[in-house]
């Protein structure tokens, strides 16, 4: 395992500047900003921020590269082999992502090495089999004018695709939007979030070494509000995905509405992870602690609404706390860490915020609270019990590690305080009886359920939500059709 000096020597390696147009670095950039290490709040390198000429020559250039280059000629299978390139070389320097990760964003080294790395390495191989069987349709018609016809479809890339994406899990989410939209033959642009920019710029020199021809990707980091909206600005984009706040999500609707340009949006969520008295306690408890807690709660499925059966309310309530006091707040990089710190200042204080509502609210706070005592963004793992779902707490997202109890009295009850919420993403069911798992299923409003476990996020399921938890879908064969259009033509014979 990396320990810390050696991951901070390996960040000192990793690139500074865009990558576009095939080379590194800016014609005239918007300046610098520094990354902060979230555990000593250190600066851990400066990067070059990418401005206006960067974005125009970004975008130009993977026009070109479709219109006129090599990546637009190439054809599936090789696009294919590139992409299980790059998932070799994310592979075999999975150790090395995993330390940067842990230092860039403050989760406890398990966690990247278990979850993010290998969930990454296995999105770029499920699309690079993607590559080479984006199939059309032959469709009967009954014909034009009287003469017989013939039509088929084909699916051709959406052209230039704008990802853009958050701090919480880097690498993977990056994973999610580069493979499908490489796969479908689009020409990539991403920027990369500024408060932990590592993985990303690492991964841009990886696919480079992989050997994509030029302009087939680009990385872009800066300020959001800068390089961001030039980008999502940008007349030249075809298409923007995201993954962030929804008022940044409701920015980038209102730049793509111009030229209706198409877009993919996950939000985040407030998703419920739902105990029913037939439950295992003993592994509900411990899924739903996992649900809440992991990542410090900066998870856009985290499960911070926990609805708990009744009848096992103050059961389900103590292990809760038990599992709570279990976790081990801490520097990343020491052993037996299995929460970290917060990515900056301004998290915390969003976090120390609500946690203040909380008790403001009327809620009992019945562990955590508190900050432990050094520095870093640090906050303890804490639960609120004897809520209801009308208090800030249940209804906003904190991204953080902080869960509302709120206990109900009937399964049509927990299915209505679940949909009684503005987000859709996510939701995790605790129950023994097979009947109510698929009632319960049906009746949550989310885009994934999970039942007995949490949504294994694979690179084969559908991943998004809808209401303010976004709109459209990523991975699986729903991140090609994201990132492809499909063209009639007919031959009237
Ligand atoms: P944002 O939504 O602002 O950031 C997400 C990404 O969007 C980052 O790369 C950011 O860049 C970029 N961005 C910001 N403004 C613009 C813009 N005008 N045009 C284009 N891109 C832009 O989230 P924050 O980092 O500010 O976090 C705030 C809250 O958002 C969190 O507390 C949490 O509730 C939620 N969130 C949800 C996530 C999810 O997974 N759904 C992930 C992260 C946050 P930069 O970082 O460089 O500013």
């Amino acid at each position: 395992m990396i320990v810390r000096a050696e991951a901070e020597r390996l960040a000192l390696k990793v690139p500074t500047e865009p990558y576009y147009a095939g080379r590194w670095g800016v014609t005239r950039g918007v300046g610098t900003f520094d990354v902060v290490d979230p555990v000593t709040e250190r600066r851990l390198m400066t990067v070059q921020a990418a401005g206006p000429a960067e974005v125009d020559s970004a975008v130009s250039f993977a026009r070109s590269a479709l219109d006129d280059g090599a990546w637009g000629r190439m054809d599936g299978a090789t696009r294919g082999r590139l992409l299980n390139r790059v998932a070799d070389l994310l592979e075999e320097r999975s150790e090395e992502f995993a330390a940067l990760e842990s230092l860039d964003v403050g989760k406890p080294g398990f966690e990247p090495r278990a979850i993010d790395l290998p969930q990454s390495v296995r999105t770029f191989r499920h699309f690079a089999g993607w590559a080479d069987k984006l199939e059309g349709r032959s469709i009967p018609t009954s014909g034009y004018m009287g003469r017989p016809t013939v039509s088929y479809t084909v699916r051709e890339p959406v052209g230039v695709v704008a990802a853009i994406t958050p701090w919480n899990s880097p690498t993977m989410i990056a994973a999610w939007k580069i493979a499908p939209a490489l796969a479908a033959g689009c020409a990539v642009i991403l920027k990369p979030p500024e408060e932990a920019p590592l993985t990303s710029l690492l991964l841009a020199s990886l696919i480079e070494e992989a050997g994509f021809p030029p302009g087939a990707f680009s990385v872009l980091p800066g300020r959001g509000s800068v390089t961001g909206q030039l980008l999502i600005d940008h007349p030249g984009v075809d298409k923007i995905s995201f993954t962030g706040s929804p008022e940044t999500g409701y920015k980038v609707a209102v730049a793509a509405a111009k030229g209706f340009r198409r877009i993919t949006l996950e939000l985040g969520g407030k998703s419920p992870q739902i105990v029913f008295a037939d439950a295992d306690l003993d592994a509900a408890a411990d899924g739903v602690a996992v649900g809440i807690f992991a990542n410090q709660g900066e998870v856009c499925a985290a499960g911070s609404r926990i609805l708990v059966a009744r009848a096992f309310y103050d059961e389900v309530v103590e292990r809760l706390v038990t599992r709570a006091r279990g976790v081990k707040v801490g520097d990343p990089f020491d052993e037996g860490t299995t929460m970290g710190a917060l990515i900056n200042a301004r998290q915390l204080e969003r976090v120390s915020r609500y946690i203040e509502a909380g008790v403001a609210g009327g809620a009992r706070c019945v562990v955590g609270g508190g900050r432990p005592g050094r520095p870093g963004y640090f906050v303890e793992p804490t639960l609120f019990a004897d809520a209801t779902n009308s208090m800030t707490i249940a209804r906003e997202e904190i991204f953080g590690p902080v869960g509302t109890i709120i206990p109900f009295d009937s399964e049509e009850e927990a299915v209505a305080i679940a949909n009684d919420c503005d987000y859709a993403l996510s939701a995790t069911l605790w129950t023994s009886d097979v009947g109510r798992a698929h009632r319960v299923s049906r009746g949550v409003k989310a885009g994934a359920v999970a039942v007995n476990g949490w949504s294994p996020l694979d690179p084969s399921l559908p991943w998004g939500g809808f209401k303010l938890s976004g709109q459209g879908r990523e991975l699986g064969w729903a991140g090609i059709e994201a990132n492809t259009e499909e063209k009639t033509v007919t031959i009237v014979l």
